[in-house]
């Protein structure tokens, strides 16, 4: 079970604050979109839910547990970046297992973790290919495993599809719909994509400089927006 919530939660670099008391709570199995214009904060709000950047002032908590002082690797999250971050020397298989060997966990247990991801994602004829010998799409596949092997409560993904051709981009995001369906796993997903966010958000935070400037379902966002803004971005362009 995790639900994950940000109170107050906001962070500066230098004077700059980037992001401004964001206040939401996410429920456990929740698949939240951020969308906002680049440089809104998206990057940096999911990197706070991580780990990877420290809060200025303000609370995290993921499973009711507040994260603020735990490590990355102890939130019980899993995140995709869009550049895929393989190591190239290493074959599929490997690259898949490689967090796994790193908890020092039983061989069998990483092999049946790499299995059922590979499973999961359709990429068993491709375990023993490296990363170059991969399409585009493949590799964002292998990128995803390897966050499906560690078993999270939380998925973060930032922009997971913005490297991949137009076709590609919607079948993926079939994929998407897909995994959380069979994971069940609380999402949090960031893109720019308006599209991408109408069609896998059970809700959409719209982001502006920093501040939550809507959260709502895609057809509440779209029939009503608050302000033009968010009209802008996702809104009813009547
Ligand atoms: P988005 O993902 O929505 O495009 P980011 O979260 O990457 O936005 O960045 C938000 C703002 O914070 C931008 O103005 C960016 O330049 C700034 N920023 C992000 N990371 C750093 C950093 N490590 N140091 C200084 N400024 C940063
Ligand atoms: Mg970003």
């Amino acid at each position: 079970m995790a639900d994950v919530r940000l109170m107050q939660a906001s962070k500066s670099f230098g004077t700059t604050e980037v992001l401004r008391d964001v206040n939401l709570e996410i429920a456990d199995g929740e698949f939240i979109v951020f969308v906002g214009p680049s440089g809104c904060g998206k990057s940096t709000l999911l990197r706070v839910i991580a780990g990877l950047e420290e809060l200025t002032r303000g609370e995290v908590s993921i499973g009711g547990r507040t994260v603020n002082d735990i490590a990355p690797a102890d939130r019980g999250i899993a995140m995709v970046f869009q550049s895929y971050a393989l190591y190239p020397h290493m074959s599929v298989r490997e690259n898949l297992a490689f967090g796994l060997k790193l908890q020092r966990l039983p061989r069998a247990e990483i092999d049946a973790a790499v299995e059922a991801a590979a499973a999961t994602l359709d990429i068993g004829h491709l375990l023993d290919r490296k990363p170059k010998q991969l399409s585009g799409g493949q590799r964002q596949r292998v990128a995803i495993g390897r966050a499906i092997v560690r078993k999270p409560q939380v998925f973060l993904f930032d922009e997971p599809l913005s490297n991949l051709d137009a076709a590609l981009r919607v079948r993926m995001r079939y994929e998407f719909a897909g995994l959380h369906k069979t994971l069940g796993t609380t999402m949090i997903y960031v893109t720019h994509d308006q599209v991408e966010a109408m069609t896998l958000a059970d809700r959409i935070v719209v982001l502006s400089a920093g501040r939550v400037e809507q959260v709502g379902t895609p057809a509440e966002l779209y029939a009503h927006p608050d302000t033009i803004f968010v009209a802008g971005f996702i809104g009813s362009p009547k």
